[in-house]
């Protein structure tokens, strides 16, 4: 046999052979069978065929060379141990031939059970069990019920229809009541619906059986649910799955049997205790198949108080182990406990960090651990607003949570009405089946977005997520009848304008206005909750790992603010300075007339005026800022936008000088912006006359800037504070255009600054490509870089911003283009290699050179990871991400394994 084994590829192995670490090979339940039973925990006897022999079946529809002899000698083995051969007519061994891949896919592959009964084996499994005839019967027929649904496509409402039959002959609801005649005669109707299905009679070989099971779990990796479950879950397709082989154990035996899924801490809150159900005479799936009712775990004690302590003991012993939450599957057969599965379990995101924190607690992790097994998706999950929930509200729907939040809001079903109640103050919510880019005016004003189709790379949730708002794709028991304006759920109908609440976190639907309330995470991170009186578990925990991750991040977070109150917010979160201040906000509302004069304008004199006008205003703006950020540092963007953008639109202005012409009024002003429109008039504004090109072409603009920031920084120091400013410059391709602005700035700065001890330095953006592959000349005249990874993105894929999302992109994620938005996050290959090559070239010319990045990539967790490798000295983020950057750049650096962050 060992010779053999050497000679083929080895595609079977014994549980004795296994272990958790061989997720690849084995799956993830092999594995874990396999630490089990190395643990000298009870599991049924067995053997796993890998994910290699699945793949080599995939590829060539044929059961690879050399497997079918190491599966016999696999089963000659087991049933050696076991006394018994499979499908003896007189004492049969039965097997469980169960799916299982890498990562678990729930509900999404196929098992079957029983395999080894026939007509004849089934006689023998009754006397082997005292006679129990009912078990026997029972056993079987699941055998025909899974084996024809998984195995040869029989559609199982068949077989669901002809059990109700028989418990409606019986007069009863309950399977239990049906006895031996019943099942007896059930089991012939299941065969009369195979051969009516397949042509076939429901094989009696028991080989035969276990081989086509076999074939049936490897082709269930490429069944329709299980390749769109993949992908929404962003799992590879070419993994496979491998096939476990278990000897039977029978939770259907009698009362003193049974079956059964516990938790080692409740994986909705963390906290500590037994969770489960438990389903006396029964077996596998109906426990969560909801056949019957199930009790909680607690009450096995009564029931069967020897096995319900070896259970916990098991538990314990699992837990400390593994070290971290485990579920488990168990079998009770006649009072003796067998354990079936077991493995890492899912969690929400806050009982992530209330485990993490309690294993530290009870040593069994360190902090470091406990940083690496939470993340900032998770984090960011716990800030938004939550729904108040109490048993009034009852989901009637759930679809997927395709973008986090709680929204509650009037129904409309097209874009245009929502845009108009949107308009009135209304909060609403946009219902379809599926959205499309004609939708975005649509998705835009509504408070969130509810679809009935679609996954989470549909239109609807990529774009939702894009935006931050909440959204529920796929809830498919919505129908929707945008013509009639309703849709109807659970037998009821929803007009236009009745009041939905969609949770985009746990993708559920509710009617009528769920109340909100506030984070307890936010409130801590805001600062009304102090660290010493933190009673909440949860803030605990996370107080505890955050203050970790600041201990040990490289990355410094700063953040993206343009007023006093987004920076003073920012800065209890956590922030320490501003990555990016834009100017831009700060040339609207009353202040667009002195920009109007200053385009308009026809002489020096005139612009120099409306310039001068301007200053005082910005002033203010960079004092409230600066105190503010007393002490930390400032980065202020010089204007960057094209300047007409403040202008009023072409049609409008149109529109108003014709009107005015009509009546004979003095339009002189107007026409005047029109001819300045016209003229400024580009046909790609993102690539025209903006950041550093309007600071060469329109003389006294950035020099009205940069004296504002210093003269702001002078008040505020000479006031007591300390002011830190950073001019940026933005757009920057080439080191002319800012050594050119450089020069004209710093005669400014210094004669504002004089001997008032302010330093203001003056850097660059780097977001256009060539700047990236010009950072060694760049650098010269920059004493510092912030890579703006927004316009970098646009430039380097050619992709405009404001465009392709909603055109395009579910297309090029359908299609795996991009796994996700490359500005959602950094595109490391391509976006990212400009970056690494500007911040080595840059650092090269300039050791002491700054460097950071003001882009949304700042707060997406994947992307920070990527900034702390190449070595940028800190990211900027909204105010909101800061704490998610802050985890992450934690976690970043305390992976020193080079595993990914999710
Ligand atoms: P899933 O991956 O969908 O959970 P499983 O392979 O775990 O599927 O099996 C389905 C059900 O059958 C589970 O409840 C499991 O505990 C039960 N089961 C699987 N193998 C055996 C066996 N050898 N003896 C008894 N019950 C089993
Ligand atoms: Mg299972
Ligand atoms: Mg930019």
């Amino acid at each position: 046999m060992a010779v053999q084994e050497t000679v083929d590829h080895k595609y079977v192995y014994d549980f004795a052979e296994g272990n958790k670490d061989l997720k690849d090979l084995l799956g993830g339940k092999g594995a874990n069978l396999a630490e089990m039973t190395n643990l000298g925990l009870p599991v049924p006897p067995g053997f796993i065929i890998t994910t290699e022999a699945c793949k080599a079946y995939l590829a060539t529809g044929e059961e690879p060379a050399g497997l079918a002899g190491q599966i016999a000698t696999h089963l000659e083995a087991l049933e050696r141990e076991m006394g018994r051969r499979l499908g003896d007519p007189d004492d049969p061994l039965l097997v469980s031939v169960r799916s299982g891949a890498k990562f678990s896919m729930p509900g999404m592959m196929e098992t079957v059970l029983n395999v080894g009964l026939n007509d004849r084996s089934v006689v023998g499994l009754s006397a082997q069990a005292g006679g129990n005839d009912r078990f026997a019967w029972d056993s079987y027929r699941r055998l025909i019920q899974m084996f024809g649904k998984t195995v040869c496509e029989v559609p199982g409402e068949e077989f669901e229809h002809a059990l109700d039959e028989a418990k409606r002959a019986k007069g009863t609801t309950n399977d239990l009541d049906l006895d031996a005649d019943d099942l007896r005669g059930l089991v012939d109707a299941y065969k009369r619906i195979f051969v009516k299905h397949t042509g076939r009679e429901f094989p009696q070989e028991p080989r035969e059986q276990l081989d086509l099971a076999i074939r049936a779990v490897f082709e269930s990796w490429n069944a329709e649910r299980a390749v769109v479950y993949r992908r929404q879950e962003r799992i590879p397709a070419d993994l496979g799955t491998a096939v476990n082989v278990v000897s039977m154990v029978f939770g259907n035996l009698g009362p003193d049997s049974g079956t059964g899924v516990a938790f080692t801490r409740d994986p909705g809150s963390g906290a500590q205790g037994i969770y489960g159900d438990y389903l006396a005479n029964a077996q596998g799936e109906d426990v969560v198949a909801g056949i019957r009712n199930t009790v909680p775990l607690q009450e096995l004690e009564q029931l069967d108080k020897k096995s319900y302590d070896e259970l916990l003991a098991f538990m314990a012993r699992l837990e400390g182990h593994y070290k971290d939450l485990c579920d488990i599957e168990f079998t009770i057969e006649r009072g003796k406990l067998w354990m079936l599965q077991t493995r890492v379990g899912k969690r929400t995101a806050a009982a992530a960090f209330v485990i993490a924190g309690q294993l530290v607690d009870e040593g069994l992790i360190d902090l470091d651990e406990a940083l690496h097994r939470v993340n900032g998706a998770q984090l960011a999950q716990l800030m938004f607003p939550r729904f108040r929930l109490d048993h009034e509200f009852q989901p009637v729907a759930k679809g997927i949570g395709a973008s986090p939040g709680a929204a509650s809001g009037k129904v409309v079903f097209t874009s245009a009405r929502a845009v108009e109640l949107a308009a009135e103050g209304e909060s609403v919510i946009l219902v379809r089946r599926e959205t499309n880019p004609d939708d975005l005016n649509g998705m835009i004003a509504s408070q969130g977005i509810l679809t009935s189709r679609g996954g989470k790379t549909s239109h609807a949730a990529v774009v939702a997520r894009g935006m931050g708002k909440t959204c529920v794709s796929g809830a498919d028991e919505i129908d929707v009848n945008v013509p009639a304006k309703r849709f109807t759920v659970a037998g009821q109908t929803v007009n236009e304008g009745d009041i939905v609440s969609i949770d985009g976190t746990t993708g559920k639907v509710y009617l009528g206005e769920v109340p909100v309330m506030p984070s307890e995470v936010v409130q801590y991170f805001e600062g009304s909750i102090e660290p010493e009186h933190i009673d909440n578990p949860l803030v605990r925990a996370v107080h505890r790992i955050m203050t970790h991750a600041d201990g040990k991040r490289r990355l410094a977070v700063r953040t993206n603010a343009d007023t006093g109150a987004d920076a003073a917010r920012a800065r209890r979160f956590g922030a320490q300075g501003i990555g990016l201040c834009r100017t831009e906000h700060m040339f609207l509302g009353d202040r667009r007339e002195l920009v109007e004069r200053l385009i308009l304008a026809r002489t020096d004199d005139e612009r120099d005026s409306a310039l001068a006008a301007l200053l005082p205003l910005q002033r203010d703006d960079f004092v409230e800022i600066f105190r503010e950020m007393d002490g930390l540092p400032v980065t202020v963007r010089l204007i960057d936008p094209p300047l007409h953008e403040f202008l009023p639109p072409l049609e409008q202005l149109a529109v108003n000088v014709a009107v005015a012409q009509e009546r004979g009024e003095d339009v002189a002003k107007e026409e005047a912006l029109l001819a300045a429109v016209r003229r400024m008039h580009e046909e790609n504004p993102m690539l025209g006359l903006r950041g550093v090109r309007l600071g060469l072409v329109i003389p006294g603009l950035f020099a009205m800037q940069v004296r504002a920031i210093a003269e702001a920084a002078v008040a505020v120091t000479r006031a007591g504070a300390v002011a830190k400013p950073e001019i940026m410059v933005p757009l920057v391709g080439a080191v002319q255009e800012l050594e050119t602005v450089r020069a004209e700035a710093e005669k400014i700065i210094a004669e504002v600054v004089g001997d008032s001890g302010v330093e203001v330095l003056i850097g660059t953006m780097i977001e256009v490509p060539r700047a990236a592959l010009t950072a060694g000349q760049i650098a010269e005249a920059a004493q510092f870089f912030s890579f703006g990874t927004n316009d970098l993105t646009q430039m380097a894929w050619g992709f405009s911003r404001d465009d392709v999302e909603g055109a395009f992109f579910w297309r090029y994620l359908e299609l795996g283009i991009f796994g996700i938005s490359p500005f959602e996050s950094i595109d490391r290959d391509g976006v990212g290699r400009l970056v690494r090559i500007a911040a080595e070239e840059g650092r090269a010319a300039r050791p002491e050179l700054k460097l950071g990045v003001c882009g949304e990539h700042g707060g997406d967790p994947d992307s920070v990871h990527f900034f702390h490798e190449v070595g940028l000295d800190y990211v900027s983020c909204s105010p909101f991400r800061v704490p998610v950057a802050r985890l992450e750049a934690g976690r970043a650096a305390v992976e020193t394994d080079g595993s990914d962050s999710r």
